[in-house]
């Protein structure tokens, strides 16, 4: 008898698993899951990031955005408040090019040593958004919920270029931070997130990464035109 019920069950089972998928096909697509280290990025273009501030030259900062809209590409940078609400014009260029311009807290601290209440300020007095990038990518549990309290979701990255390490007293050059993203695994790329910072070599690297992308295949994301403050999940790249 054993083997005539184990018969039955199965094809009980085929039964019940050809109505789930009937029922499936008719039910709407779940949402994607939010992936911290792609900021919302469910696309498969890469976005490149840009943290930070260009202490010596703030509005270096737009040129690099204009030249990426004039490659119609899209990227997100993270801004220290400290310096950017000095620059209100330099916010609003970036988004009116096309750019996400997210929150790097207001002074760029590690926020997991400080008390809950400066961690409060630290990212309630960020540029306005909904992006957040923690300093250092340093955070856990209690900076996520505080992010998360003020309307912010954390935002890392999958590809590191190290720009901020010196070797042979200076730091890391445009072709070391280009070979860096260049080797990075596939899957940190295609749809991934770069991380640089905007007062290293880094922004003088972009175009060669940009090159050596486009050259492996990989598509960055797309410019589309103007962004407001707030960034959509999952995030406007394709
Ligand atoms: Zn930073």
């Amino acid at each position: 008898m054993r083997p005539v019920v184990g018969a039955t069950a199965a094809a009980g089972a085929l039964v019940l698993t050809a109505t789930a998928a009937a029922a499936n096909a008719d039910a709407p697509t779940p949402a994607p899951a939010y992936s911290q280290t792609r900021c919302g990025n469910t696309s498969d273009r890469t976005l490149l990031t840009f943290d930070d501030w260009s202490y010596k030259d703030p509005y270096r900062t737009i040129r690099i955005g204009a030249y990426l809209r004039s490659q119609g590409i899209r990227a997100a940078f993270f801004l220290i408040n400290e310096q950017a609400e000095e620059h209100p014009d330099i916010v609003s260029t970036l988004r009116q090019q096309g750019h996400y311009v997210g929150n790097h807290t207001y002074s760029h601290q590690h926020l997991s040593r400080l008390t809950e209440d400066e961690a409060v300020a630290e990212i309630g007095n960020g540029v306005r958004s909904n992006l957040l990038r923690p300093p250092y990518g340093d955070f856990g549990e209690r900076e996520t919920t505080i992010a998360d309290a003020l309307g912010y979701r954390m935002c890392t990255w999958t590809v590191d270029t190290l720009d901020w390490e010196e070797t042979d007293g200076g730091f890391r050059s445009t072709e070391s931070i280009r070979a860096t993203v260049r080797e990075a695994p596939e899957e940190d790329k295609r749809g991934g997130v770069v991380l640089g910072h905007l007062d290293y070599h880094y922004p003088d690297a972009v175009p060669g990464i940009v090159a050596d992308l486009t050259a492996e295949g990989y598509a960055l994301c797309r410019n589309t035109g103007p962004v407001g403050a707030t960034a959509p999940f999952p995030l406007d790249c394709g």
